[in-house]
């Protein structure tokens, strides 16, 4: 996912981004459509787990980020707070 503002420490995973140069739409798909083309970029990319750290640190509602749709992130997002009460409690 191409992020305009590459002032902080986001360029460094940014630059090897397997999506650079690749369409921004096809991370963003209409409401129903496929979201495998851009599954299939994130599977090959080295910066995955960064890009989605970053979502998920961001809130990042809309589109495809570390292969992961919006309701993927909401789903892991849940799963983590699950696991964070269950280690606390
Ligand atoms: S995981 Fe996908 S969206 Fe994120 S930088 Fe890599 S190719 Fe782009």
């Amino acid at each position: 996912m191409q992020i305009e503002e590459t002032t902080d420490s986001r360029a460094n995973w940014q630059d090897q981004a397997n999506c650079l140069g690749v369409d921004p739409d096809l991370f963003f798909p209409e409401r129903g459509a496929s979201t495998r083309e851009a599954k299939e970029v994130c599977r090959g990319c080295v910066v995955r787990m960064d890009c989605l750290e970053y979502a998920l640190v961001n809130g990042e509602k809309f589109g495809i980020w570390g292969g992961l749709s919006e309701r993927e992130r909401r789903r892991l997002r849940r799963q983590r707070a699950q696991a964070t009460r269950r280690t606390s409690a």
